[in-house]
Formats: C-alpha cells, structure tokens, sequence
C-alpha cells in the first residue's frame, strides 16, 4: 500500500479507536442529549452561526470517521435549531461527511479492490454505470441501511463523486426531515426506535422502491414505443425469421426447430456462410497442406533421406473444395430442411420488427411475417481505400480460393489471426512472402512474447516480415506490382506478384433494413444490441460477426443460442449472453491458443495475477515429435487457486487449451487439474505439468519445516 494510503487509514482507525477508548460515545447518547438540551439552546441562541458551524463540523467529522452517534446528532439539530435550519445543517453536514468516508474509501482500497476483483467487477460496475444513482437513492431513501456502510461500499465502485454527493442529498433529506422534527420534540422521545414507526418505514421502503419501478416501467414502455409506427399483422407466418445462413443463422435456426417452432433461414448466397466456404474450413485446408510439406522439408531431422514433394498448386486448392464439399452436407438446406427449417434462398431485408421481404434469385419477391427476427448477416473482409489498391487488385480471404497459381511473390498486408495464418501457409507451400504489419509487432492481442514466438519461426521460415510499416500507396511500374510503405518517416518499396489484403473483417450493415428500422451500431461499427442481443426492438436480435465483439465460429454459435432462446422465450425468461469464457486459436505455427486474460489485458484492467509457466521443450511427448518448443502460461488470482486466464503456444495448442477452458467455465482451479490423470506421453500432460508449477510457488513452507520435523522424529 502506498505511504499516503496507509497514513490516511492508520489516522482513520486511529481516530476510531480513541473514540471507544475515550467513550466519546456517551456524548452522543439520547441521555446526554436531553441532559444537555436548554444548555444546548441556550448556546445556539446567544451564538446562532457559531453554534451551527461548529454543529456542522462535528457532524460532518462523525459522518466521515463512520462513528456511531449520527441519529443521534440529527435529533440533536432538531433540538437546537428547530426543523428548517435544522434540516438545513444535517442535510449538508451529513451529504459532506458521507462524500468525505467514500472518498476516503475510494482511495485507500479501491485499487486493491480492482485488482484483487476486477475480473468479476466488470459487470457490477456496468450496472452502476447504469442504473447506479438509483440503487443509491433506494438505499438512501430507506434508512435502514447503514449509513457507514452506504459510503464504504459505493467508494469501491466507479460512481462520480459528484452523482453520489447530489443523489446521497436528495435520498437522505426524507429521512433527515422526520429525524429532525422528532428531535424538536425531544423530550417526548424515550428510545431511538420508536422514531420510525412500521408506517413510516413501509412508506420509505414504498418511495425508495419506486423509482426503480418506475424506471423498469419507463424502460418497458421505451421498448413498446419503437413499435408504434408498426403496424402488427393479425397472425405471423413465422416464429423466428433469421437473416444469414452462416454459423450464427444456422444455429438460430436449428435450435428454433429443435423447440418446434416454425423458422425461416434466408440466405442470400452460400448456406454454411464465411466459415464453411471461405473462412475457417478453406484456410485449415490449406495450412494442413502447407504443414505437410513443412514436415517433408524436415525430413532429415527425423532420419528420413530423400524425401522431397512439389507442389501442385492447383490440386492443393481443388482439396481445398474438395473438402468444403464433404463439409457442406452439415449446413446444407437438405439437412436444415429435415430438421424442420424453412430454407429460403434470397436477398433478405427487414420491412419493419414484423416482416422481412425476400427477392429471389429471379428477382421476385414475397414478404415473411414474423415475431422475432434473428440478424446474422456476418461480416466481410475490410478493404482500405489505399492509393492505387485498384490498379494492383487486391485479394481477399473471400476471393483467395479462386487461385490455381501459386503467387512468386505474394504481399501479405495485415499481422493479425488471418494474415499470420495464411503468410505461413503460402510461404510454406512455397510463395516469397513479404508481410507488412502497421503496429510493432504481429497478433498484436497477444502478450508480447507470443508474437516474438512467432515472429521468430516466420523469419526462419523465409517470410520477410515487416513490423511498423505502413501501407501508403500501390503503384504498377513497368508492369510489376509495387507497394510503397511508410516506415519510420522513410518510404520502402516492397515488389510483389499478388497481395493479400488481410486487415480486419467489417459486419455487414447496410442494404437489409437497419437504416430505415433506426437500428443503431455501435463505435466498432456492428450492429447495437444489450445484453440479450436485442437490438432497438426487443424482438430484433442480433449475432455472430455482424454483432461483434467477438468475430469467431464458436462465438457466433454461442450468440445465436441467446437469440433463438430469447426471442422464443424471452416472454417468460431472458438470458444475457454470458462472455466470460471465451478461448480462441491462432493455427499458426507454433499454433496460439488463448482462454480469459493474458498478461497484458490483465495490467490494462488492474488486475492482479501470479503466473505459471510451463515451457513445453521439458515435454516427453513435444521432444519426441521434434515440437519441443513453446509454452502454457497461467494467470491465476494471487494466493487463490483460481484462474483468470491461459495461453498456449505450441503444438495442437488449440486442442490442449479445451482442458482450461472446461475448468474456468466450471471454476476448478489449478489443484484439481493437478489431481487429475493424464496420459503418458501426451501434449496434454503439460496441462497438468504447468498445474505443478503452480503447486510448487503454493508450497506450504512452514507446514513443511514440522512435517520435515516429524519425519525426523520418526528416524529417532
Ligand atoms: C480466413 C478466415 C479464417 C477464419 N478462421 C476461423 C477459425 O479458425 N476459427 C473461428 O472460430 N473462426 C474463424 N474465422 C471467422 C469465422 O469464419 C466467422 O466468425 C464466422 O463465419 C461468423 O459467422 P456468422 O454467421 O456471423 O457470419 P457469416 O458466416 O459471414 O454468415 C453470414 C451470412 O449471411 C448472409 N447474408 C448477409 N446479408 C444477407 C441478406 N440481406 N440476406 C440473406 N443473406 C444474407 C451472407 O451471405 C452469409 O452467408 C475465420 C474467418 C476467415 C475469413
């Protein structure tokens, strides 16, 4: 803690203790008030502003120290300066010494707080920095919540000071007011708990609930207001609409069938979407490929001689298709169709909450009516409008597929999971690859050394990679491809046969409706939805890539399970999308696989952590196969066996991370994984190695000095 920290709580229980030690207590007592009332008056009569000045700071001062005795100062203020001045004084008084103990709580342990708790804060700050100031006015309101306790907790929050001084103002001043009317007849008074009758206190508890209600209420009538200028159909055709048949639409769809309600899928082009036809499915097709003729070309490391391929471009990208093909059946409309699953082909867009218009390949059109739609119109690759990108033509990961020549030399713009994916699989398959990345390092969501890792095995591998260098402008010199990169002031010239453009992917957000339906994006630019994956309408739900924030597969499954469930059932009961165990993979190699925080979102959010390492060259197995490199880090809470996050780097890290990400979604901790058996020799057993790492920094020390002890003891 630091030292100005640990002065101001040093003085704090300073002050604390010597008020019970010193019984200042007994001055504030109903007794001793009463004992002391017509000297009191008397006082505040000869010295009106003295007397109230110094009534403030004392006030003020047992507030902020969260002495007991407060009650007892309000009736005091009746006593003394009768109810309006009375009120006046305490109202401030008490609104001052509240802010000064939150303050103070705020700054000695919101820190530790945030470290220690910030991972699961995250939603409880949200919610105050929604709906704060009217949790703070209910608690106000009813006095029977600790006033002290009030001040503390809400100093660990993220609630401007000014909102909690106002609020705290306004919550209190009906409490105030009936304390200090009791007080100006106090002698009528006999104990502190007659002041608030069952009454009274229902009543708060009425007031303070109410303006919570009426916010559900304002927010209920807020939704059905989007709907008034639409009109409703007398009955719908469907339960669920859903727009985009990628991963996200397919698994709206398939699980409104499963519940027996009457669905619609409307695609426009491919059913299976990105992932099926030029997204995941493509590109591990190809990196399979490419990791083949890795392994030829490491022939002699494994005491094979005279192995040697050559790469038929061409059948590589025709087993591409081939196996999207094998593939398709598990998307197909055939197999949606016997699911129960209306697949309609055709251009979708949203008419109003209540009908979509579909046009057909034909060009005609008809209109579906129905309750609930489901956005899962996906993304597509983001091309920047660079100087001269039209003269070069520039490739995507959507037009990639088309290639049957293997580019000489191809240009990678991007050092993100796609670029990194397909710069090693082509200048494994034999391309010169150059790829330029603006920022200082590759798979910049990464902790540093990751992207070293990897950066590393890329320059070995013969791919000129390019960090901190900015893509300016394309020019065509004497029929060559040039790239003209900014890097550091200077202008390098990069020369290329084809260009992969791999920078980032933007949902799709216009040409269906969202425009004229008012439906809003967020700063990301994907479509806006709460927690329920509503979107402005409550009956418009939204998932997948074109919902962000995540742009994977499983995370567009894991949405669309949210948007079938509540748009089907919301009436009865909502879910919010629950994102707190999310895992990904990068199929580079050394393959990257992540679940939770990493060390550099963990400083980001002020969390603390300890670490685990476990570097995999230790590993039977990964020595065996000539994959001894790479590691497993674990952040875990310190002191606590409880995991905050893991990355992987090494072979089938993507697999391995399934044992992490079972454990956080189902919150075992590292003991249990080391108590788990796993086979020998297996990559996975670094699971549990890295368990044992952890083990160790955990050892009781001074358990063991007696233990050692004991078997000393024993020896005789
Ligand atoms: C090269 C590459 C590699 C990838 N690798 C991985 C990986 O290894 N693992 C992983 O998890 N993710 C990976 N991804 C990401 C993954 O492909 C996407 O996250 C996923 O496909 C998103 O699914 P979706 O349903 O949201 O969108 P999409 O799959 O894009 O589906 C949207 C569908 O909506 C249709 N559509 C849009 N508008 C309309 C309309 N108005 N009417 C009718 N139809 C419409 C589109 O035609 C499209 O088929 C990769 C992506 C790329 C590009």
């Amino acid at each position: 803690m630091k030292k100005n920290r640990l002065f101001l709580l040093l003085l704090i229980v300073a002050a604390i203790i010597a008020f019970f030690v010193f019984d200042l207590g007994r001055f504030l007592s109903l007794q001793e008030l009463k004992s002391r009332q017509d000297a009191l008056q008397a006082g505040a009569a000869a010295h009106p502003l003295a007397s109230a000045g110094i009534f403030f700071l004392i006030y003020t001062v047992v507030t902020a120290l969260s002495f007991p005795g407060a009650a007892i100062l309000t009736l005091a203020a009746g006593a003394i300066f009768g109810l309006w001045f009375g009120t006046l004084i305490v109202s401030f008084a008490s609104c001052v010494g509240a802010t000064l103990a939150f303050l103070s709580a705020r700054f000695i342990l919101r820190d530790w707080v945030e470290k220690r708790f910030g991972d699961k804060l995250k939603s409880f700050n949200e919610g105050i920095d929604r709906d704060g100031a009217l949790y703070l006015f209910t608690l106000r309101l009813v006095p029977v919540f600790p006033f002290f306790l009030i001040n503390l907790l809400m100093g660990l929050t993220k609630m401007r000071v000014w909102t909690y001084y106002w609020v705290s103002q306004l919550g209190m001043l009906a409490g105030t007011l009936v304390f200090v009317n009791a007080g100006t007849q106090l002698a009528r008074i006999t104990s502190l708990k007659g002041i608030l009758s069952p009454g009274l206190l229902l009543s708060f508890v009425l007031l303070g609930v109410f303006p919570l209600i009426a916010k559900r209420a304002l927010d209920w009538f807020k939704a059905r207001k989007v709907y008034a200028r639409w009109p409703r159909p007398a009955r719908y055709d469907y339960n669920m609409v859903v727009i985009g048949g990628g991963s996200a639409g397919l698994v709206s769809a398939y699980i409104a069938a499963a519940v027996k309600a009457k669905v619609a899928l409307i695609e426009r082009h491919k059913l299976g979407g990105d992932c099926l036809n030029t997204g995941c499915v493509p590109s591990k097709t190809l990196i399979r490929s490419a990791k083949l003729m890795s392994h030829i070309a490491r022939a002699g490391e494994f005491g094979l001689t005279g192995a040697t391929a050559q790469v038929d471009f061409a059948a590589v990208m025709e087993r591409v298709q081939r196996v999207i093909r094998t593939i398709e059946p598990h998307d197909s409309a055939e197999r949606y169709q016997s699911l129960g699953v209306d697949c309609v082909k055709g251009d979708a867009r949203i008419l109003s909450p209540f009908a979509v218009q579909v046009t057909d390949p034909d060009g005609s059109q008809r209109t579906l009516t129905t309750r609930n739609i489901v956005i899962a119109a996906g993304a597509r690759p983001f091309v920047p409008p660079i100087p001269g990108i039209d003269l070069v033509g520039c490739y995507t990961s959507d037009t990639l597929w088309s290639l049957r020549a293997l580019p000489r030399r191809l240009l990678v713009l991007g050092g993100g999971p796609i670029g990194c994916e397909l710069a090693q699989a082509f200048a494994r398959l034999g391309s010169l690859v150059t790829q330029v990345e603006m920022g200082d390092r590759i798979m910049q969501r990464e902790d540093a050394e990751v992207s070293e890792m990897v950066a590393t095995r890329f320059r070995a591998e013969g791919i000129t990679l390019l960090t901190g260098h900015k893509a300016a402008r394309f020019a065509l010199e004497e029929g060559g491809k040039v790239l003209f990169a900014d890097h550091a002031g200077t202008e390098v010239r990069i020369e290329f046969d084809e260009v992969l453009c791999a920078l980032g992917r933007s949902a799709n957000l216009t040409g269906y409706g969202l425009e004229e339906l008012g439906i809003g994006v967020t700063k990301t630019r994907t479509v806006e939805t709460n927690d329920y994956l509503e979107t402005l309408y409550p009956n418009i739900f939204a998932a997948g890539d074109v919902a962000g924030p995540f742009q994977f597969t499983h995370t567009a499954a894991h949405q669309a399970w949210y948007a079938a469930v509540n748009g089907l059932f919301g009436r009865f009961k909502k879910f919010k999308a629950d994102y707190s165990v999310i895992p990904w993979a990068t199929f580079t190699e050394p393959e990257v696989a992540r679940v939770g925080l990493n060390e550099q979102e963990a400083k980001a959010a002020n969390i603390a952590y300890e670490i685990a390492l476990y570097p995999l060259d230790d590993l039977d197995r990964a020595i065996a196969d000539g994959e001894a490199h790479g590691f497993i880090k674990v952040l875990t809470v310190p002191g606590k066996d409880k995991i905050l996050g893991v990355t992987m780097v090494g072979d089938h890290a993507g697999d391995l991370i399934a044992e992490y990400v079972m454990a956080m979604k189902h919150g075992l901790g590292m003991n249990k994984i080391l108590g788990t058996i796993h086979i020998y020799p297996t990559l996975a057993e670094a699971n549990k190695y890295v368990a044992g790492v952890w083990k160790k920094a955990h050892t009781p020390v001074r358990l063991l000095k007696w233990v050692e002890k004991y078997h000393a003891w024993q020896r005789g």
